[in-house]
């Protein structure tokens, strides 16, 4: 076994409340491209641009041209066996709370039962309006027309947290809170520059955690925060660390 699976498996042996902070590599092996992959949705559409809640308001059916986009990949997607190691990690009473920054509602489908939707969740629509909210599997997007609300008639937008919206207040209590109490935090395929969200391993370093980190490549945090660093592909990495804590 590789040192830096033992030294991993030893901090979160001894831990007793252990937390996870994903990000969207843990996304890309189910097929859901990360900020920074090649050829994927981002590429095509500035997320600088298209995730800004200023541009929603403003151009709503531009948008949505990215918006049918990213629902098609994420509805599409299957859970990766990085998701289901976080899932059974839960189930065996090892890991407490996953608070992820992805939308694509990949750590519920693969089981998981405590999670915080930091940015939201890509499978509800609300009303910007009058605040409706639907589920996206009731609407048909075969010709491309962005939703209305059938109350006051504006165009909907997807439960997420665009660029430049405030984090839902009781995600962002409940993390303060968890990353004040966590004793371990295993930080997955985050390139830790999304604030506030980069801050929870942060807070719970200065409140002692051991920050491991899963990453393909190195951070901001790897040199300053974290303790472990594991590199390669968390659909890999998760399940081989599943072996030495099993
Ligand atoms: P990011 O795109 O900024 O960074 C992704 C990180 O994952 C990078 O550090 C990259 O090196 C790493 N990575 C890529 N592939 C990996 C793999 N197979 N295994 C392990 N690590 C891997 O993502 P972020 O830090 O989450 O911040 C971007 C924001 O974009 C988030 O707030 C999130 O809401 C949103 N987003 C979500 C999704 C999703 O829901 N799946 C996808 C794209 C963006």
């Amino acid at each position: 076994m590789s040192d830096e699976f033992r030294r991993a498996a030893d901090i979160i042996r001894g831990s007793a409340f252990l937390i996870s902070l994903t990000g969207a590599g843990i996304s890309v092996e189910s097929g859901i491209p990360d900020f920074r992959s090649a050829g994927g949705l981002w590429e095509k559409y500035d997320p600088a641009v298209y995730a800004s809640i200023d541009t929603f308001h403003r151009h709503p059916e531009k948008v949505w041209e990215m918006i049918f986009e990213m629902i098609d990949v994420t509805s599409s997607a299957a859970p990766n066996s990085a998701h289901r190691a976080l899932a059974r990690m839960e189930e065996m009473g090892i890991l407490k709370y996953i608070i992820t920054q992805n939308i694509d509602n990949l750590h519920q489908t693969a089981g998981s039962i405590n999670v915080i939707e930091y940015h939201g969740n890509a499978s509800r629509l609300e009303c910007p309006g009058c605040g409706t909210e639907s589920e996206v599997s009731a609407y048909d997007f075969a010709e491309k027309v962005p939703p209305r609300c059938d109350d006051c008639d504006k165009i909907l937008k997807p439960s997420v947290i665009f660029f430049g919206e405030m984090i839902p207040h009781e995600a962002m209590m409940k993390s303060q809170e968890l990353a004040e109490s966590a004793d371990t935090v295993i930080v997955v395929g985050t390139s830790a520059v999304v604030y506030p969200a980069a801050g929870i391993p942060i807070v719970a370093k200065r409140n002692g955690a051991k920050i491991i980190e899963f990453n393909v490549m190195e951070t901001d945090f790897t040199r300053s925060i974290t303790d472990v660093f594991v590199g390669g592909m968390a659909g890999q990495t998760l399940p081989k660390l599943m072996e030495y804590l099993a």
